[in-house]
């Protein structure tokens, strides 16, 4: 830490992930633009570093695939985030489809219909209309047991490192102060105000403290004395009591070397596949065994981060519980590295979907890949004040798709102007009976 810690600012913000380097961008920007200080009024901490937490190890896919129609808005700010310089952020627009059975025609329908009213283009394909627009992107995808398709057109992926890299440059472009190797070990209060964070580098007194915190978010909602459990209602007149604040669940995904580079048809870049078939089991491509009743993989080209062609691709994250050992975090715990079933799972969907992966169990980079997050009671995103003058955005593990909180979330607190994008992430929605999906629902991400 080369500049010592000031004594005091008017924004602290903590954690150096994707949610706190995009508020402190935005909170400097709005600032400026409103008058009312600069980025010098921003002092962001981080334990580590930008990137340290899961933002560093992430695929960094930004779709809108989600039934939970309050987050479409949100997705299309986001994108107006990653395109406000798409090369700074290694943003590939490469667009996303989804595809799925016929039993899933009727959630795309209101997907497609709630996108649009958002401002999120996508077309829906149906029956053979489905298969043919697979097939003229991918000749080789064995389209047989889809009937639907999704194609989100604004939708891609953010190169990670790139992305925390350009998101830190931005920040310090416009004046923040950004410190890593600064441990926040507490919160000053009185009452329900935090006064001073406390570092292991000597207090800050503050304003507003904002939280991005990802999988350490559990750690300091204790710290701030909040309940970890809660009653929960749900909009569907279901409710559950005393349900765990947090849930931990491992992330399972990984990279495959290719034989050839990863294109489409036209020799370009594909946009990023993410196939849901609920009766169409993945047998394992050497020993014809079951390895899981059901298909659910997602992959794009993964070269930005791979020393030779390949994809990067992941499955349905795996529920840990209310406790985990979030210390060392990601690929460093040895307790939630993806399973070797992974490695076959996903090798045998993408051989099952494409011709061209056909016989790539051989090519799984074998390296660690693990990653844990916090998730809500409704596993839906977090952006509220948690204490009279802390905010916290707790993303859910929805990520990259939820940089537009960071922007919102700036101009409500310097301008006090509150978008109608962020009513529904209030932590509130709970007790109102207002959280998402239902007391039954057990998919993380609705
Ligand atoms: C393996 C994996 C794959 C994923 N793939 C995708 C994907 O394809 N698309 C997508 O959108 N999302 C993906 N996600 C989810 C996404 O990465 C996260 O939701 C997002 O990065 C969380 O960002 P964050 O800013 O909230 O937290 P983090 O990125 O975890 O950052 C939190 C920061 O807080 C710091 N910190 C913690 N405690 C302290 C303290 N006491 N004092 C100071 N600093 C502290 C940490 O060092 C860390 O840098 C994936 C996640 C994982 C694990």
């Amino acid at each position: 830490m080369a500049e010592a810690l000031p004594r005091g600012a008017k924004y602290v913000v903590v954690g150096a992930g994707v949610h706190g380097l995009s508020t402190s961008w935005h909170l400097a920007m709005e600032l400026e633009a409103t008058g009312r200080g600069s980025g010098a009024d921003v002092v962001l901490l981080d334990k580590s570093g930008p990137g340290a937490g899961a933002t560093g190890i992430a695929c960094g896919c930004v779709r809108n695939l989600y039934m939970t129609e309050a987050l479409h808005p949100i997705l299309r700010h986001s994108v107006d985030v990653w395109m406000h310089d798409p090369v700074a952020f290694g943003f590939q627009q490469v667009g996303y489809i989804s595809c799925g059975e016929a039993n899933q025609a009727e959630d795309y329908e209101r997907m497609v219909a709630s996108q649009a009213r958002a401002g999120y283009p996508s077309d829906l394909y149906v029956g053979k209309e489905g298969k043919d627009f697979l097939k003229a992107i991918w000749p080789d995808f064995n389209t047989d047991s889809i009937d639907v398709v999704l194609h989100e057109k604004v939708s891609g992926y953010a190169g990670t490192l790139q992305a925390v890299a350009g998101l830190a440059e931005k920040c310090r472009q416009h004046g923040v102060r950004i410190f890593s190797g600064v441990s926040v070990t507490g919160y000053r209060r009185a009452n329900g105000t935090v006064s001073h964070v406390e570092t292991d580098h000597g207090a800050i007194a503050c304003d507003v403290v904002v939280l991005g915190l990802g999988a350490w978010t559990p750690q300091h909602w204790q710290w701030l004395d909040l309940p970890m459990n809660l009653d929960v209602g749900y909009r569907d007149g279901t409710s559950v009591a005393g349900k765990d604040m947090w849930t931990y669940w491992r992330l399972l995904e990984g990279e495959v070397y290719t034989d050839q580079p990863y294109v489409t048809s036209n020799g370009i870049n594909p946009p990023i596949v993410h196939v849901e078939l609920m009766n169409t089991p993945v047998h394992d491509e050497r020993t014809g065994r079951e390895i899981q009743d059901n298909t659910y993989v997602y992959w794009k080209n993964g070269n930005e981060r791979m020393d030779r062609p390949g994809i990067q691709g992941g499955t349905m994250p795996i529920r840990i519980g209310p406790d985990a050992k979030v210390e060392p975090y990601g690929h460093a715990n040895d307790l939630y590295q993806a399973d070797d079933w992974f490695a076959d799972y996903i090798t045998a969907a993408m051989g099952m979907l494409m011709d061209r992966f056909k016989g790539h169990r051989g090519n799984f980079r074998e390296r660690r890949n693990g990653g844990i997050g916090a998730f809500t009671p409704d596993n839906v995103p977090i952006a509220d004040f948690i204490r009279d003058n802390v905010y916290m955005i707790a993303d859910s593990n929805h990520g990259f798709k939820m940089t537009g909180l960071g922007k919102l979330v700036a101009q409500f607190l310097v301008r006090g102007e509150k978008s109608v994008d962020l009513a529904p992430f209030t932590l509130d929605r709970y007790a109102r009976g207002e959280a998402f999906g239902s007391g039954t629902t057990n998919c993380p991400w609705i």
